[in-house]
């Protein structure tokens, strides 16, 4: 009882009281009048129309509350209006902002160089800013709750959503346009929500093909006054006439001219690459039958690791382009001959697990020290750029590896500790992999 007395607010107080006022007057007028039962009827009465009154003043507020100011009352009624006024205004102040924000953001992202789709968990659109509407050619009534998978319909695009890691992004070309586009997912946080960005990068995919196109034609421009002037040194060279103090600076004009042919001849390769083109067909391809050879072509050299061996521990196929496949291992097989003292070891390896097929080579030369490695696939990089020059290198071996793995969806691993050696290993997917038997094979 104390409970609820205590939980009555001044105004239910005076309600209250005022009842109990107009019930004691009823009274009173009823022993007077000797009427006490009627009394009080008429006093309940009068009480039920006006709170009836009351509720129907306060319903019709509530109905035109937008219009009508809240109607004056006292007691408990006017206690309910304030409350219900508050909440209302509170509202009205909560749904003013949002509103604001939500302007300010779509003109934010009206404005934003980029363009930005929202998507549902099966990538049905749920929203996209004018850029994204523009490049996409989407619009609001007609496209928004459809896959944009149905509008956009790129392969690369298309696997990307599907299979893509969202950092990995996907470049597509759009036709009707020829412009280039970049597609980005966001992550938001939940599963339900993924925030696709699109960059327009024709400019840049421009200024790229420019560039490939300049060193592939360069590359070849250069390679015949470059045999014209092989040939005439190697003619100097064999010439038994040739003054003494000539023989060593045209030994040396050979030795670059050599350098010369082998980064041309790389940067061609690598620009042959990276048109996207497979110059043959993709086969399947005998990768341990390629190590032994390239096994037995490096023990046929006269300065090379005392140690090479093959360890052959599946005769799968690859499913892949021979010559890029060669190209691989040999520039790995190269490297670990050119880095590896002739007292030290290199190993072959050849193998096939459920992840897929993987191809090692492992030495014990000079190593990398740790901060080298994630750039060691960059173009010209070098090491020791003293020691890979005097070595012959291009410094394009490993760039023409990453990128002939690439078109191979295949990864490469590089681990490496100065002065112990280093292994590299290639893994290529499970579907590539042709199966022939099981077993060891051949160790050398
Ligand atoms: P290069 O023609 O100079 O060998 P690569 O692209 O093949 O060019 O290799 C890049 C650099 O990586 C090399 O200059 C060398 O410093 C380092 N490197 C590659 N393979 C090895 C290896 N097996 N051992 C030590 N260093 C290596």
């Amino acid at each position: 009882m104390k409970k609820i007395l205590s939980a009555f607010s001044p105004s239910g107080w005076q309600s209250v009281s005022r009842l109990g006022l107009a019930l004691a007057v009823a009274v009173v007028i009823g022993l007077i009048a000797g009427r006490v039962a009627l009394a009080l009827a008429i006093t309940f009465g009068v009480y039920s129309i006006s709170q009836v009154r009351n509720a129907l003043r306060v319903e019709y507020w509530l109905r035109h509350r937008r219009v009508e100011t809240p109607p004056d009352m006292s007691g408990v009624w006017g206690e309910l209006v304030t409350i219900v006024s508050r909440i209302y205004r509170r509202k009205q102040f909560h749904r003013a902002r949002v509103t604001g924000l939500l302007r300010e953001f779509r003109r934010l992202t009206s404005a934003m160089p980029e363009g930005a789709v929202l998507l549902g968990p099966d990538h049905e659109i749920l929203w996209f800013n004018g850029r994204a509407g523009e490049w996409l050619r989407l619009r609001r009534k007609r496209d928004v709750g459809i896959r944009i998978e149905n509008l956009v319909r790129h392969p690369t695009f298309i696997d990307y959503l599907k299979t893509g890691h969202p950092s990995e992004g996907a470049i597509v070309q759009d036709l009707e346009t020829d412009r280039w586009l970049a597609f980005n997912i966001v992550r938001t946080g939940t599963a339900e929500r993924q925030l696709l960005m699109v960059r327009d990068v024709s400019q840049e995919q421009q200024l790229q093909s420019m560039r490939k196109d300049f060193v592939a034609n360069a590359s070849h421009e250069l390679r015949s006054p470059l045999t014209v002037i092989s040939g005439y040194l190697d003619a100097l060279a064999d010439d038994d006439n040739l003054d003494p103090t000539w023989s060593s600076p045209v030994l040396e004009m050979r030795r670059q001219a050599e350098r010369m042919r082998t980064i041309i001849k790389d940067l061609l390769e690598l620009s042959k690459l990276e048109s996207g083109e497979h110059t043959q067909e993709e086969q399947p391809v005998d990768m341990a039958g390629m190590l032994a050879l390239l096994r037995k072509e490096v023990m046929a050299l006269d300065e090379r690791p005392r140690n090479v061996r093959l360890q052959l521990d599946s005769d799968a196929l690859l499913k892949g382009v021979e010559s890029e496949l060669h190209s691989i291992a040999s520039n790995l097989i190269t490297n670990a001959v050119k880095y590896t003292p002739t007292e030290g070891e290199i190993e072959l390896r050849w193998w096939v697990d459920d992840a897929g097929a993987h191809l090692a080579v492992r030495d014990t030369g000079v190593g990398i020290a740790e901060e080298h490695i994630p750039r060691l696939t960059e173009r010209f990089y070098r090491v020791d750029p003293g020691r890979a020059r005097s070595m012959g290198g291009s410094g394009l071996g490993l760039a023409i590896v990453k990128h002939a793995l690439q078109r191979h969806e295949a990864t490469l691993q590089i681990q490496s500790k100065e002065g112990v050696g280093s292994t590299f290993t290639c893994h290529f997917p499970r579907a590539r992999v042709i199966p022939r038997s099981t077993g060891v094979l051949a160790t050398a």
